[in-house]
């Protein structure tokens, strides 16, 4: 039991440094153990991209391939068994040993959902009878941008299957009706399994999310200059891809001149698109934005929060002050206005702030963030995970510290 929640726990983690990225799909993540050792561990990154088990179904049959002898050899005899499939894609008229290492080195490249899961439902070959598969959410059961996963796991037969929680929309429910000849070990970490779809169960409500991002250092200043790490910053970056507006304050406008752009993004995020801006400010005028950075993109000023967007991915960018005087202006429950702050992700790096006249004290607004509802859902640190997956020489050692606050539905 305790290795079932260990394992589930590293999807979960993993999972969350994809948080909002997959929007408007939920963030999942997906790991397979064999003999005791992990041999995959993957997540959904975008929409439109393979779910997280055909991910990882993928890099496990990439395992078996590289260090099991006996199933490199099942694998082996049945791509030249089933040469025909690879007409189009590998040169047929090669040496078998070639050829297979063609078919294992384009399988290693794929990228398209539909060819993995094409490929691991024609060559699974009883690979996985002995895997156990971790799942943070119950396998999708309907086609839709791409194939069930519960039709691939039942046909792969895994030794036992272990999920966090239960799909919550009808339209993807039935994995496990799907999968009950297997036998399945619901709810493993339920509650913080259950806590990474927030931000997909509320787009499902109402068809957009709103985030406030904030950083500040140790001593809980957030004025003059970087704070966050490179890893932050690539976060950032990505999550501004495919963000639909990005709101910012007059003052920070006035404050940090900011270029609100995503030259730090790394694929499959990358995106030449840039988010909206909205700036919200009372006095500043439509002629003076020219003397901004931010000039020449689509800029649009709301002078309260009633102007502000309600439709897709929406990122608020600011300190304490714009964040507790927004939270006021959007105001509780029954006068709430349309637009509302649904989450806050946090970054606090480990430094000082070097200016003497840095605005001290400026702590978490605790009693605020309660009266508005707000909890923590999940902390991590970030040193160089995007540094490495964007494959760049690590240079910034920084840890930050990443916390997310959810908002209870019902406050
Ligand atoms: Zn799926």
């Amino acid at each position: 039991m305790f290795m079932d929640s260990h394992f589930m726990r590293l999807a979960i983690d993993y999972a969350w440094q994809f948080q909002t990225l997959t929007l408007p799909n939920p963030a999942v993540g997906a790991l397979i153990v064999a003999n005791n050792e992990i041999i995959a561990l993957q997540a959904h990154y975008k929409v439109g991209m393979p779910h997280a088990e055909v991910l990882a179904c993928q890099e496990a049959l990439l395992y078996f391939f590289a260090s099991d002898i006996r199933k490199r050899e099942i694998l082996s005899q049945a791509f030249v068994a089933q040469k025909e499939y690879f007409t189009c894609s590998i040169p047929q008229n090669v040496p078998a040993d070639s050829f297979v290492q063609s078919v294992i080195e384009s399988f290693q490249t794929e990228t398209c959902s539909e060819k993995i899961y094409d490929f691991l439902m024609r060559f699974h070959c009883g690979i996985f009878y002995e895997c156990d598969l971790f799942i943070t959410l119950e396998p999708c059961n309907h086609h839709g941008k791409t194939p069930p996963c519960a039709k691939l796991i039942a046909a792969i037969q895994p030794n036992r299957i272990f999920v966090g929680c239960s799909e919550p929309t009808s339209k993807a429910s039935g994995g496990f009706q799907t999968l009950r000849n297997i036998p399945i070990t619901q709810n493993v970490l339920f509650s913080e399994a259950s806590k990474l779809l927030y931000p997909f169960l509320v787009w499902q409500e109402k068809s957009h999310f709103t985030l406030f991002k904030i950083a500040q250092r140790l001593d809980g200043t957030y004025h003059n200059g970087v704070i966050s790490n490179m890893d932050s910053r690539i976060f950032t970056h990505n999550m501004r891809c495919v963000a639909d507006y990005i709101v910012i304050s007059g003052e920070t406008l006035r404050h940090d001149n900011p270029l609100l752009d995503n030259r730090f993004s790394i694929a499959p995020y990358t995106d030449s698109k840039l988010p909206t801006i909205f700036v919200l400010s009372k006095t500043l005028d439509s002629k003076d934005l020219q003397k901004f950075r931010i000039g020449n993109r689509n800029v649009h000023i709301a002078r309260n929060v009633q102007e502000l967007p309600t439709s897709g991915f929406i990122v608020i960018e600011g300190g304490f002050a714009f964040l507790i005087s927004l939270l006021e202006e959007c105001g509780v429950q029954e006068q709430r206005t349309p637009f509302i702050v649904d989450s806050i992700l946090g970054y606090i790096a480990p430094t000082l702030s070097t200016f003497s006249n840095a605005l001290c004290n400026e702590e978490i607004p605790i009693d605020v963030l309660q009266r508005h509802g707000f909890s923590l859902s999940h902390t991590y640190s970030l040193l160089d995970f995007w540094q490495k997956k964007a494959g760049r020489k690590i240079e910034d050692l920084q840890r930050n510290i990443v916390y997310w606050l959810i908002r209870d539905r019902d406050c």
